[in-house]
């Protein structure tokens, strides 16, 4: 069987009449590569305009690329399916096992729509989809409870994953997120409420398809020259030796780190939350995802006590990278790593998206000292930056979601500033709260212009750090460098490859690898397709009623008064890069 050939199915679940069934879409994936372009066709087809992201007609979209499972760090699953954060495109991109798992059951995607009348999981094979009662798992305390146990009873062969929920996505907080395989994430977007929304609890899925090439002999010299290349690469020894967080100290350095809700740019004592630090007190292991040779998954193990107990404790390992630090840590102005892997914990075990989670706790934190809020909406809970044991309650009650102000800020830290004010400090762009970055303009006109409105979407934190003499000369060099990034970007979401390897995937090394998987293509019909996909993205975010108008991008003052890494920001270069952006998007539609 050829890689495309394994490629070419699609399954179609339907969980309100609990039925499903395959179709051939071969062009999914020999003319889009898979991944996102094939997500986002999938997104146009199966998602009504105007969908409630919480109701049944929003559909949950898998997708693998034609690279899955056969080249290194071509490790990662895209998730598509309206956003109940922002009311449009839903991005997320996940690593673990997931993408292996669902090329070996067989699939290029799975779709699912439709809503169970109780909560349920799905277990998913070869031979197709058996619909479990997961009644008894709804509501447990922490999300790996309920794989443990779907684990125990659906010993089911080959590579597997099981993606879950928590209380988040059980309560419908927009920004609630999918575990998979406990370290991994589709953290972004709120994809764990549209799970909530469909009573679905969890997703496993396995299989043991092998994929047989027709030119082993080329496919084995290509695979052993990326592989020499990576584990070669310096910067990839320093994602497998120190992780992401290795970039705490030059950010903090450069004056780039959001601190206590970007009133700050640098935390005292910021070197006890550097990747070297984590590392020396607490690195107990490192994993990778499926077909990853760098590991760049950081565990740390952390001594929980036993309330009543003297000397017993329970040893609690804790995945932490660079945005968990960013978010948990220099966010809410907590400078105490156990701390800080205290609240990711509590973030895992609650099923929310930690940069989302941690911005607004933050805003909170300002709201309150602003007189905004009050201890007696937030249930008694005095916020205060550096104070994890009130944010460890926080993050608990806003799981519970009881209590109105808890519901609102449940919906994101844009519509909770509507609501109470703030606006001026509610860190969100195009309604996703921001990443750790405040290294300059050209991050902002990222964030802004984006589809997903991450940092990953174009890299503008990079943009922003290259010498002067490299550094795009107007703003509207500064949207085209960005645009052109994320057009590329576009096909390595369709091979789907971890973003880490951009440097190592090249045009003319995805073209090879393209041409080993029997998709003949050139280097400029790859970046044709590039900006049609991302052009693809951008008309489903304006027929969901997204706009690049200047009336409708609201810009945090905050960010303008706080000079970044590369010095103060002004908004009229913002605006003309988000002008330049929207251009080159319409030119292409
Ligand atoms: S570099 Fe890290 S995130 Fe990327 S595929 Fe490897 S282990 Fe996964």
């Amino acid at each position: 069987m050829s890689p495309e050939a394994l490629l070419s199915r699609v399954l179609f679940i339907d969980l309100s009449s609990w039925s499903f069934h395959t179709e051939e879409r071969s062009d999914l994936f020999q003319e889009r590569l898979g991944g996102a372009g094939a997500a986002i066709r999938l997104l146009e087809e199966f998602c009504p305009q105007g969908a409630d992201p919480l109701g049944p007609e929003n559909p949950i979209i898998f997708s693998v690329g034609v690279a899955t499972a056969l080249f290194p760090l071509a490790s990662k699953c895209v998730a598509m399916f309206k956003s109940p954060l922002t009311g449009n495109l839903g991005e997320s991109h996940a690593g673990g096992r997931t993408a292996v798992a669902i090329r070996s059951a067989g699939y290029g995607a799975i779709v699912i729509t439709g809503k169970a009348s109780h909560p349920v999981y799905l277990s998913i094979t070869k031979d197709g989809v058996a619909f479990r009662d997961a009644r008894a798992l709804w509501g447990t305390g922490r999300s790996d409870t309920a794989a443990r146990i779907i684990r125990s009873k659906d010993g089911t062969p080959g590579t597997r994953t099981i993606l879950r929920i928590g209380r988040a996505g059980e309560n419908l907080i927009r920004y609630a997120s999918v575990t998979s395989e406990t370290y991994r994430h589709f953290g972004r977007m709120g994809l764990g409420a549209v799970f909530g929304s469909k009573k679905l609890k969890a997703v496993l899925i396995s299989g043991d398809n092998l994929i047989e090439l027709s030119d082993r002999k080329r496919y084995r010299e290509l695979y052993d020259r990326l592989y020499d290349q990576v584990t070669r690469s310096p910067l990839m020894q320093k994602y497998h030796e120190i992780g992401t967080p290795v970039n705490v100290k030059s950010l903090s350095a450069m004056g780039s780190l959001p601190v206590k809700n970007l009133t700050e740019q640098r935390l005292g004592g910021s070197d006890q939350l550097s990747g070297e630090e984590f590392a020396r007190l607490f690195l107990s292991r490192r994993v990778a995802c499926s077909h990853c040779p760098v590991s760049c998954i950081h565990i740390g193990q952390i001594r929980i006590p036993y309330p009543n107990d003297p000397y017993f404790y329970k040893t609690i390992p804790v995945s932490y990278d660079y945005e968990l630090i960013y978010a948990l840590g220099f966010m809410l102005g907590v400078s105490d790593p156990t701390d800080v892997l205290y609240l990711i914990d509590i973030i895992e075990q609650i099923g929310v998206d930690a940069m989302s989670a941690g911005v607004c706790a933050a805003w909170a934190t300002e709201a309150m000292n602003n007189g905004l809020i009050d201890e007696e909406m937030t249930g008694g809970i005095r916020l205060s930056f550096g104070d994890a044991k009130h944010y460890l309650a926080f993050f608990e009650s806003l799981a519970r979601q009881k209590g109105e102000f808890y519901q609102i800020l449940g919906k994101g830290v844009s519509f909770a500033a509507s609501v109470y004010g703030g606006e001026e400090y509610a860190l969100a762009f195009g309604k996703n709260e921001m990443p750790g970055y405040h290294t300059g303009p050209a991050a902002y006109i990222g964030y802004i212009c984006g589809a997903r409105h991450s940092h990953l979407d174009n890299a503008g934190y990079s943009v922003d750090q290259k010498p002067e003499e490299k550094f795009p000369e107007t703003p509207e060099k500064i949207a085209e460098e960005l645009y052109e990034e994320e057009a590329y970007r576009q096909i390595l979401s369709g091979l789907v490859v971890c973003f880490f390897a951009r440097g190592l995937y090249t045009r003319e090394i995805i073209q090879e690898v393209l041409s080993v998987c029997g998709i003949p293509i050139t280097v400029e019909e790859l970046d044709i397709l590039g900006r049609s996909i991302l052009a693809e993205k951008y008309r489903f975010k304006v027929r969901e009623g997204f706009s690049l108008e200047p009336e409708s991008i609201p810009i945090p003052k905050r960010i303008l008064e706080l000079p970044s890494g590369r010095g103060e920001i002004n908004e009229e270069v913002i605006r003309r890069g988000i002008a330049r952006y929207k251009e080159l998007l319409e030119k292409n539609m």
